[in-house]
Parts: structure tokens; C-alpha cells; sequence
């Protein structure tokens, strides 16, 4: 098909050791519930939108209701998981007639208080809640998922470069961010990561803004925050650009940002201090008087969710553990003006990171 990648041959993900992984940060006698939908694929493979996953020292049963009793096994098999499936209506039911007098760890994030009231009433044991119990376990991923990431990223890289000579052609941020969108699902990925970025002119001051129908003109900073998701498994990248080329603020801006990025690339290894990396970055830009510019962190893992752990801000507990993938994505935002983020994904060797998003970073357009 015109426009897309080459397919990559992806190596089937092999699940059948998450449980295990799980089991070993479970006390005995007591059981876990997990609700949330990247949770309960990371462990069992299934991608439906209800699914309940119980996992004990002897057993993981997914429970799941009659729209998935072909797909919930099939897909279960089909990712080595050792999970068996129950079709069910009433799912609190089930778990309180396996789960005997174990005491119920229930994810704080994920669970309403309705859902913990119901399960505390059916269950004869205690329920208790453990704030995202699997942020540790899915950190570090492996081989099948950073491929999955990594051809993510692959097609971001294509769909950015099939946008650039749109961006001096008096189109707006809508149609830039379709273009991306459309691109990235011709390429082969199921998806945009997260709702893509293409924020121009005085926009570009908002991190997180959304595309709008503002014609992008000769003088504006464009910031593009792009991503796919490759099986259930994300991207994300920025670049910024100016059209008709930078003027010299804007040049220091932009040097300043990659400086900063550059600084902590240069240190992301194993057994660093994330607080460290987002202090190498922020000290590059409070260098230059923008501190109160840089108004977030430095980086976050990626993986089935677009913000997973680790976080890399001065306030994160985490170290770089290999096989963590990362973004470093330092930005200065000036209210009213404009703004500026370079952002790049890694994937963290035993030795050092190895960068995953390959688009050049040439502003001028
Ligand atoms: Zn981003
Ligand atoms: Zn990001």
C-alpha cells in the first residue's frame, strides 16, 4: 500500500511469566482484583472493554462476559497467558466464591468506591487498597514490547515527515493533526497514541493544547506532540518548528531546550536518579533565567498507557531500571507568545539508552 512501512514481523508477546511477577510482591493469603483495562491486558493479553482479573498464589481467572467468550480465550492462548477464563454476569460473585477468607488487594486508582463497597460486602475476608500495585512490574519492559514501541515510534517518525511540507501551505492545526492521524493508521498502527498536538503561534504557550482551526502562518512556532500505538502499545515524540525559520529569541529558545534535552540524554542509565535527570534538565533552563517556564516534569515512562511509570520530575522516587522506555521532553512556554518542547523516547540498555524516536530536529520549515 502507497505510504505505509514495510511490516515488521512482530515476536508474538509471551505473558506467560506476568503472574509470576505479580505473585512475588503478593503476600500469602491474600488475592488480587484488577479492573482497569492496561492492567488486565498486561497480564492476561485480553484487550476486550470488561474484564476482571483475579489472581491468587494458585490461580489467575479472567472473568469476562458472553460478547467475548470466543475472543477472551483465544486471545488469553494466543499471548501464552495461564489464565483461565469464566464467562459470568456477575463477576463480585465469582470472586467470592474463589476467594475464600484471602484478604482482596484492589488497585486505589482504578476501583470506585461502589465497586470496593460491593466486593467488601461479598467477600469474607478484608479488602484492602494498594495505589497502582503493577507500576513497578510494567516499567521495565521486554523484548516483544519494545518492539511494539519501538516500530510505534517508526511510524510517528514517517507521519511527521509527510506532514513537514504541509506546514507552510496555509493549513490549519485541524488539518496538520488529521494528516498525522490519517498517516499514522496508513503506516500500520491502530492508532494515534493520545490526541495529537499541533499547537501554532500563541498556541504553542499551552502544553497540552488542542488542534484548532487556526490557519498556520509565516512567523508562527508550530509544536507537533505525536505518537502511534503498535498492539496496545504506545509512542510519543515532539518536535517544534517555525515557518519561514527561527529569529534569533526564538533561535536561543530552541538551543536552549535541546541543550537542556541533550544534557540529560547524555546521562540516562541504569541505576540513575530520575529526580537527577529532570535536575540536569531544569538547571540548563533556570541557567537562562526560564525556570518558571519549564512547567512540568522532564519525562515519563511509556508503554500500554501513554504516562506510566517511571516519572522523571524532581519529586520522583524512581532510578533508571534497563529495559524502562522513557521520554525526556523539556519545554519553556510563555504566555501569550509561544512555546517550545523537544521530546524524544528511549529505551533504557544496560549500559546507557538508546533512542527510539528518529525524527530530525530542523525548525525551519
Ligand atoms: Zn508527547
Ligand atoms: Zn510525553
Amino acid at each position: 500500500m502507497k505510504g505505509s512501512l514495510e511490516p515488521i514481523l512482530l515476536t508474538p508477546l509471551n505473558l506467560s511469566q506476568r503472574p509470576q511477577k505479580v505473585r512475588m510482591d503478593l503476600e500469602e493469603g491474600a488475592a488480587i482484583v484488577v479492573t482497569d483495562a492496561p492492567n488486565v491486558r498486561w497480564l492476561t493479553g485480553f484487550t476486550g472493554t470488561n474484564g476482571i482479573v483475579y489472581l491468587d498464589h494458585e490461580q489467575i481467572v479472567l472473568i469476562t462476559d458472553r460478547r467475548y467468550q470466543d475472543q477472551g480465550p483465544e486471545e488469553v492462548a494466543e499471548a501464552d497467558s495461564p489464565t483461565d477464563v469464566t464467562i459470568a454476569q456477575d463477576p463480585v460473585k465469582i470472586i467470592s466464591e474463589i476467594c475464600g477468607t484471602r484478604t482482596l488487594i484492589v488497585d486505589a486508582n482504578a476501583v470506585t468506591w461502589g465497586e470496593k463497597q460491593r466486593l467488601a460486602q461479598a467477600i469474607r475476608g478484608e479488602v484492602t487498597a494498594s495505589k497502582s500495585p503493577f507500576q513497578g512490574v510494567r516499567a521495565q519492559k521486554d523484548t516483544g514490547e519494545i518492539q511494539r514501541i519501538a516500530q510505534a515510534a517508526r511510524i510517528a517518525d514517517q507521519a511527521l515527515e509527510s506532514v513537514i511540507p504541509l506546514l507552510g501551505q496555509q493549513l490549519s492545526e485541524i488539518d496538520i493533526a488529521m494528516h498525522l492521524d490519517h498517516k499514522i493508521r496508513m503506516c500500520g498502527a491502530s492508532g494515534s497514541a493520545y490526541e495529537t498536538i499541533v499547537a501554532s503561534g500563541k498556541n504553542s504557550s499551552f502544553p497540552h493544547a488542542r488542534p484548532s482551526g487556526k490557519i498556520i502562518e509565516k512567523g508562527d512556532i508550530v509544536v507537533i506532540d505525536v505518537g502511534a500505538v503498535v498492539d496496545g502499545y504506545r509512542s510519543d515524540m515532539t518536535r517544534t518548528f517555525v515557518i519561514g525559520g527561527p529569529t534569533q529569541e526564538e533561535e536561543k529558545y530552541l538551543g536552549t531546550v535541546l541543550a537542556a534535552q541533550e544534557e540529560a540524554i547524555s546521562k540516562l542509565k541504569p541505576g540513575v536518579a530520575c529526580k537527577e535527570i529532570d535536575k540536569i534538565c531544569r538547571d540548563r533552563i533556570e541557567d537562562e533565567g526560564w525556570g518558571e517556564s519549564f512547567i512540568h516534569g522532564t519525562g515519563h515512562g511509556v508503554g500500554l498507557e501513554i504516562h506510566e511509570s517511571p516519572q522523571i520530575s524532581s519529586r520522583s522516587e524512581d532510578n533508571l531500571l534497563s529495559g524502562m522506555i522513557i521520554t525526556i521532553e523539556p519545554g519553556i512556554y510563555f504566555k501569550g507568545q509561544c512555546g517550545v518542547r523537544w521530546e524524544d523516547l528511549f529505551v533504557i540498555t544496560d549500559d546507557g539508552a538508546k533512542r527510539l524516536s528518529r525524527s530530525e530536529k530542523v525548525p525551519q520549515v
